[in-house]
């Protein structure tokens, strides 16, 4: 990571942007590496354990995630067009909260285990085979590229109710909106 990352601004629900399904990164440059360090900056400082580039306006197929416990070692990782090639028939239940539908939380469930492909920050090709919380992260993110939120996994009832809740408070906010 370099000495320059910087905090960017996040979407936040109802911001249509956030429904762009997001493109392939081409090439893995000093921008996309940039990007990804910004994005984990901006990860670590909302503080969250996952963040897709969307949620920062870059309609990209890059993603960063860190699933250590308070306290532990960083392990930020960094996955550009990852993509799940694998999911257990076995599923899982967690809560879920989204850093672009902020103090909202509902449970979510998903396949318990996945692999995924993808290119590191080093333009690597790698598999992850990925289970509990890591598992969950990194299906919620992915869906984040292809413009899903783990809100649309809930009742339709509950879903109207937050994206109600939080068009209200886009208003409010009014042409301070970032
Ligand atoms: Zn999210």
């Amino acid at each position: 990571m370099g000495i320059d990352m910087t905090i960017k601004p996040l979407i936040i629900l109802p911001d249509p942007v956030l429904r762009q399904v997001s493109t392939p990164v081409e090439t893995i440059d000093a921008d996309i590496r940039r990007l990804a360090d910004d994005m984990l900056e901006t990860m670590y400082d909302a503080p969250g354990i996952g963040l897709a580039a969307i949620q920062i306006g870059v309609p990209k197929r890059l993603l960063v995630l860190d699933v250590t416990k308070e306290g532990e070692e960083k392990q930020p990782l960094v996955f550009i067009n990852p993509k799940v090639v694998h999911s257990s028939e076995e599923r899982s239940v967690y809560e879920e909260g989204c850093l672009s539908i902020p103090d909202y939380y509902a449970e979510v469930e998903r396949p318990a285990a996945i692999t995924v492909e993808y290119v590191d920050r080093e333009g690597k090709e790698q598999a992850v085979e990925a289970e509990g919380l890591l598992a969950t992260c990194l299906q919620h993110e992915i869906d984040h590229l292809n413009g899903v939120l783990f809100i649309d996994y809930i009742s339709k009832l509950k879903r109207d109710m937050v994206i109600r809740r939080f068009t209200k408070a886009a208003k409010t906010r009014g042409a301070k909106a970032i």
